[in-house]
């Protein structure tokens, strides 16, 4: 892959905060990004250039990817006929594949099964003799979740127990559906793996992820975890970037049951992207998550992901932001404190709005 030199154009299909954050990186970089969402958002006050359109107008991708030198995503729910409409004309990355396999998540965790990764028990759930059956084998507690389009939690409902599920079908619209055993972990964590244009991943540190009202709340670093743990987790994330045959920052989120377990990992989920539980390395690193996705899609060599740093993320959901003066003047000669703010217009519930990082002298090694 021959690398785009400063100037080139970068696409980006999405105009959340995660394209806004790629777009700067970008720039610094000395690249543009044109940026192609169905509405306007967050990215386009920081992109050169904007074009709104439907995902599944295709001659207007079309005409987008004739426009850029590489594609790239912010959201894995990019149609894949546009992918691929895209990839008809400019390169995207990572490829489309990763799209499909992160777009449903029965495809997902049969691709991980595929790689012997351990993932937490499943059944396919299509009828209500599927769920009978599902919670037969599985038990409870279990959860339901819709294959496709379930985000912060959302498109899935926890079932105590089996008796007359019908209910649980209602609440998810009788969408096609996955059931999963309740898995009892210690901790959900995430690795961020960037894979480049060499083939080769690079590793992030593994943060410590809370969750609140199903949303990602804090994402901290170094986690409790053991190293030797770490090291696993990142090698699972690597054999899934080889299996895709990925380029880019890729997200694999895991439970961790604990250190005396025979399976001390289950996969999550994977995100093809860079990814929330990663905004603390804008600050506690030399070269943060959206600079590295943008460095291995421009096919450049990837910048270190060292934590210079200990670091804590917190999400700003909803009116949490509204605390933004108090947070801007956080200057009491406590931690460091690094406030991103999304520039969007207005704060509903569950909506992220911005994060804040705090920071420390790295304790650890
Ligand atoms: P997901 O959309 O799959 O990432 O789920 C959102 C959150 O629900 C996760 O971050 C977990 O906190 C929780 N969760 C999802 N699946 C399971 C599971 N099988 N067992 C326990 N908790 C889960």
């Amino acid at each position: 892959m021959r690398a785009l030199p400063p100037g080139s154009t970068i696409g980006i299909l999405g105009g959340g905060q995660l394209g806004r954050m790629l777009a700067s990186a970008a720039a610094r970089l000395g690249f543009t990004c044109h940026i192609y969402s169905d509405a306007t958002g967050p990215a386009f006050d920081v992109a050169a250039k904007t074009t709104i359109g439907e995902f599944t107008d295709l001659d207007a991708i079309r005409k987008f990817a004739g426009r850029v030198d590489v594609i790239t995503y912010e959201f894995e729910n990019v149609p894949l006929c546009a992918a691929a409409a895209a990839a008809e004309i400019t390169p995207v990355r990572p490829d489309p594949k990763a799209l499909e396999v992160a777009q449903d998540r029965l495809v997902e965790k049969r691709f991980l099964a595929s790689l012997d990764l351990p993932v937490a028990p499943f059944a396919e759930v299509a009828s209500l003799d599927d769920l009978t059956a599902g919670l037969q084998t599985i038990g409870t507690p279990a959860i339901l979740k819709t294959t496709r389009l379930g985000y912060d939690g959302k498109g899935q409902v926890r079932i105590a127990d089996a008796k007359d599920p019908a209910w649980a079908l209602d609440a998810i619209a009788h969408a096609p559906a996955v059931l999963e055993g309740m898995i009892d972990f210690a901790y959900e964590v995430s690795v961020l793996a960037v894979r480049g244009a060499d083939k080769q991943a690079r590793f992030y540190d593994l943060p410590l992820n809370t969750h609140r009202d199903g949303i990602l709340d804090t994402s901290t670093v170094p986690s409790p975890l053991p190293k030797a743990r770490i090291a696993e987790a990142d090698a699972i994330a690597g054999s899934i970037a080889t299996a895709l045959d990925y380029t880019g920052v890729l997200a694999v989120e895991l439970f961790y049951l604990g250190d005396d377990t025979d399976t001390p990992f289950l996969v999550n989920e994977i995100a093809p992207r860079v990814h929330n539980s990663g905004h603390w390395t804008l600050d506690a690193c030399a070269v943060c998550q959206f600079e590295n996705h943008i460095r291995a899609v421009a096919g450049w060599p990837l910048g270190g992901t060292t934590r210079h740093s200990d670091a804590m993320m917190t999400n700003l959901i909803g009116h949490d932001v509204d605390a933004w003066a108090d947070l801007a003047a956080d200057d009491d000669g406590g931690p460091d404190t690094c406030l991103h703010l999304y520039g969007k217009h207005q704060a509903r519930p569950g909506r992220k709005m911005g994060h804040i990082t705090h920071l420390t002298d790295r304790k650890s090694s």
